[in-house]
This record gives C-alpha cells, sequence and structure tokens, in this order.
C-alpha cells in the first residue's frame, strides 16, 4: 500500500521581519554586570560585529537567500564574560569566554578556606600551611578563588580570552573547537576573519552548506 508522506503544514507567515544576517549573543556581563566577568562581552562584540561586515559575511549570506533568511543560515555568534559560559558559546559558530589564571601573592594567607570553599573544581585549589597551592590540570579559570581572597594572596596573573569555533546543534552536532586559550582582542579577530574564510569556503570546522 503507498503511503501518502506526511506533511506539516507551516503556519502562515504574516510579515516578513528584516533580520540579521548574524545572530550576535552577549551575556548577562555585557548588558547589566555580573560578579563573575572576567572581560567585558559587550565592547568586544561590537569589534565583531563590524568586523564581519568588513569581511563580506553579511553580503555573502544575504545574497543566498531565497525566500527568507532561517536561522540556521545565520553566522551564530556568543560572548560570555566567564568559562561559566551562560549563553553557551561551545556551540555556536563563532564563541569567546573570559578566563584568569590565578596565582599566589606574597601576601600572608589566613587559612579562612573562601578559596577553597568557592571553587567548584575539588582540588583545584588547596590550602597547605597558610598557603593556597593549585593545580592547573582541574583548574578552569574562572578567577573565583581571587575574587573571594579577602588578603589579596591570590591574584589573576593574567586574564584572557578561550576563542572557539565550529561548534552547532541540529542534524550534525559538534562541539566548538578551541582555537586559542588566553588570547587576547587582537587574537581574537584574526581568528574570527580566518573562521570567516572558512566559513564562507565550507571548510572545517563548517560544514559545506547547500543553498
Ligand atoms: S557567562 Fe559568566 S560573566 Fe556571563 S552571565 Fe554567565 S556567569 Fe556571568
Ligand atoms: S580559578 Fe576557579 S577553578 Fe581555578 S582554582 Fe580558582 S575557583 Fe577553582
Ligand atoms: S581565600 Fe585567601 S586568605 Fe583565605 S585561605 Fe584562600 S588564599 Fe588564604
Amino acid at each position: 500500500m503507498n503511503k501518502k508522506p506526511l506533511k506539516i503544514i507551516p503556519p502562515l507567515v504574516i510579515k516578513e521581519k528584516k533580520t540579521s544576517p548574524y545572530d550576535i549573543t552577549v551575556c548577562r556581563a555585557g548588558k547589566s554586570g555580573c560578579i563573575h566577568a572576567l572581560i567585558n562581552p559587550k565592547t568586544i562584540s561590537e569589534k565583531i560585529e563590524k568586523a564581519l561586515d568588513e569581511l563580506g559575511l553579511g553580503e555573502h549570506i544575504m545574497s543566498r537567500v531565497q525566500k527568507r533568511l532561517l536561522y540556521h543560515r545565520r553566522f551564530k555568534v556568543t560572548l560570555a564574560g566567564c568559562p561559566n559560559c551562560c549563553p553557551q558559546p561551545q556551540i555556536k559558530d563563532f564563541g569567546i569566554s573570559g578566563q584568569a589564571i590565578p596565582a599566589v601573592t606574597e601576601n600572608p594567607c589566613t587559612e579562612c578556606m573562601k578559596c577553597v570553599k568557592i571553587c567548584k573544581e575539588e582540588g583545584a585549589v588547596v590550602v597547605e600551611n597558610a598557603m593556597p597551592v593549585f593545580d592547573y590540570d582541574l583548574c578552569v579559570f574562572c578567577g573565583d578563588c581571587e575574587r573571594v581572597c579577602p588578603t589579596g594572596t591570590i591574584e589573576n596573573k593574567k586574564v584572557g580570552i578561550r576563542v572557539m569555533a565550529g561548534g552547532r546543534l541540529g542534524r550534525h552536532p559538534q562541539l566548538a573547537k578551541v582555537l586559542k586559550e588566553m588570547a587576547d582582542e587582537d587574537y581574537v579577530l584574526v581568528a574570527l576573519k580566518e573562521m570567516v574564510e572558512k566559513y564562507i569556503q565550507g571548510l572545517p570546522p563548517f560544514r559545506k552548506r547547500k543553498y
């Protein structure tokens, strides 16, 4: 017996909305602020949007739109102020998150244990002989221990940016590839340019697209 294929009728689109070829999301740190933020994602997002225009990505995407710009055709960028990654840069075309490397200063430790209590990664920081000791294999570089240390015994010896690209959900999901840890803003824009070129050509970590 020939079965008729199931046909789902989409709702009528009353009025086409003008849509940006990019979907750029900034975490709460760039809007109302967040105590966890290590970088300001808002200022970087503005530079990224300008760079995407200059690289011609918007024009490229819009030139391939047939009826309307579908969400999965938009270039998705997410910026997070810290490794908690609330807006999930790991599943976007391009993503960044702030990070910081904690280190010990000469200021005496009072063994209050606030650093150990705040750390969500068991063993990443312990206090031995009135001195914090870090295991950098366990640390996720969130900067929380530095934030709560009342004596300045812990300081962030470097604040930087994790840069990721190629993440996606849908039919062929994959987590974004980490391009660099502890990068600076200049690197973010260099990496963005390289990734946009790959995105347009459909080279890894992106997929070739049929339009
Ligand atoms: S990603 Fe970090 S800085 Fe941004 S809202 Fe979440 S916790 Fe705050
Ligand atoms: S930076 Fe974060 S993960 Fe690393 S030791 Fe401090 S609190 Fe723990
Ligand atoms: S928070 Fe600072 S003072 Fe308290 S135990 Fe940790 S390093 Fe020592």
